[in-house]
């Protein structure tokens, strides 16, 4: 049985905006895949809920007129991973998406709970936060655009107040033009497995010199994380084995893992600096997904 106060199911945007500003300790349910365990768990019990799942807009992906993506947050992650926009854009977002869970879970979970969850292990945060994704946060009073770096606040806590709806996740074109990019999760498991680090690596190139250079992780910090110290460095670098080492060794400097049941805070860093190594390498021989 689960545990639920009152249950409300909006086919607007506006109607779920209204059912939050009438009941503003009600929680926002998408599909429910981490709302529905923690109502199972006794952590949400009683919740009064207000579920977004009928909104055909937010299901949508979009290319607007000067090339910035639109994701909506109901869009789940097996319609991520088959998206001709995304495919030809962001295949590195598409293929983290592809690493979720297993098949079942990846045709209901939507990316926007993805992110709203705040979990520092969610398989699309470290490539948003690479993306640097600017989310819209709308209200009924008002619409606010947040980037994703600054909307996660501490482990599983996200700026979204009382009231308010994530509506939009857009990618700026300047953020994914001419990049080459991957992402790698390692999990104890193919699947059905949380990551036990997750890592994110763009690249933009100029022959074999890295122009431009940004890496992120998840489960290596209590939210995912940016790694401006190992960013810097790489920049203007000549792509070789030993650069590739020394920028995976530079990342230990914007890091903060810590130990758990799925991995020692040694073991993680042994992962970080050899995901982001590996990562670069394959990107510079012509592996990993690149904007078409
Ligand atoms: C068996 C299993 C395996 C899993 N494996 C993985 C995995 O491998 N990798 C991974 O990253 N995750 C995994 N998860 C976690 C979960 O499936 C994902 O986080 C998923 O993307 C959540 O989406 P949802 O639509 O189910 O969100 P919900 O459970 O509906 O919501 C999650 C949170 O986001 C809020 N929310 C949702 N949408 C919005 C919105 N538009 N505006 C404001 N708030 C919103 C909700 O209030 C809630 O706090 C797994 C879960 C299960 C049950």
């Amino acid at each position: 049985m689960y545990d639920i106060s009152t249950y409300e199911e909006a086919t607007t945007i506006q109607e779920a905006l209204q059912y939050l500003k009438e009941n503003p300790s009600s929680k926002v349910i998408a599909a429910g895949s981490d709302v529905l365990i923690k109502i199972r768990e006794g952590k949400m019990a009683g919740a009064s809920l207000v579920s977004i799942i009928k909104i055909e807009e937010l299901k949508k992906i979009e290319k607007d007129k000067d090339g910035n993506i639109h994701i909506g947050p109901l869009v789940n992650f097996t319609q991520l991973e088959e998206d001709p926009i995304i495919r030809e854009h962001l295949p590195y977002l598409g293929q983290g998406g592809g690493t979720m869970g297993g098949p079942q879970l990846r045709n209901i979970a939507s990316i926007g709970g993805n992110i709203c969850n705040g979990a520092t292990s969610a398989d699309s945060g470290s490539t948003l936060v690479c993306l640097n994704a600017q989310l819209t946060l709308t209200s009924l009073d008002l619409e606010r655009v947040v980037p994703i770096g600054e909307f996660y606040t501490g482990p599983g806590r996200v700026d979204l107040k009382a009231g308010e709806l994530l509506t939009d996740i857009v990618i700026l074109r300047q953020d994914y033009e001419g990049y080459v990019g991957k992402y790698t999760k390692f999990a104890q498991r193919k699947s059905m497995d949380i990551a036990t680090i997750g890592c994110a690596v763009m690249m933009k190139l100029q022959g074999r010199v890295i122009e431009d250079f940004r890496l992120a992780y998840g489960v290596a910090a209590p939210t995912p994380v940016r790694c401006p110290v190992a960013e810097a460095y790489a920049k203007g670098l000549t792509l070789t084995k030993e650069n590739a080492r020394a920028i995976g060794e530079k990342a230990l400097e914007d890091v903060s893992p810590r130990d758990s049941w799925r991995g020692s805070k040694a073991y993680r860093e042994q992962l970080i600096k050899v995901l982001a190594e590996r990562a670069i390498w394959e990107l510079a021989n012509g592996g990993g997904e690149q904007d078409a």
